[in-house]
């Protein structure tokens, strides 16, 4: 078995990049709806309790995050992916991806 080598020319992979990126702080997954050059856009369900009703509401969020160079070819639109909370890339970004969960289904 040959590992597959993997060119990485981005500075702020927190793999390969040499600006250490970090990750640290919150995770979160969630399913992919947008990708661009350099940046996902993930969004997930979260439930707020509302006292007044004693019950829940389901809220959606969408975070962008940061995608390395050497992620751009595995991760899609519908991809359940993870990512990590780091510093600041710019105004939106500041989370970075951290790993895919679980690629949508393919049918052929
Ligand atoms: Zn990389």
């Amino acid at each position: 078995m040959e590992e597959k080598v993997v060119e990485c020319k981005d500075r702020l992979c927190p793999k390969h990049g040499d600006k250490k990126l970090k990750m640290r702080g919150r995770v979160f997954q969630g399913e992919v709806i947008k990708v661009l050059p350099g940046r996902v856009t993930i969004q997930f369900e979260r439930m707020i309790k509302l006292p007044k009703y004693e019950r829940y509401e389901k809220r959606k969020t969408k975070v962008h995050a940061r995608l390395p160079d050497c992620m751009k070819m595995d991760v899609a639109v519908g991809d359940l992916i993870e990512i990590a909370e780091t510093r600041p890339i710019s105004k939106m970004i500041h989370f970075v991806v951290a790993k895919v969960v679980r690629k949508l289904e393919v049918k052929a």
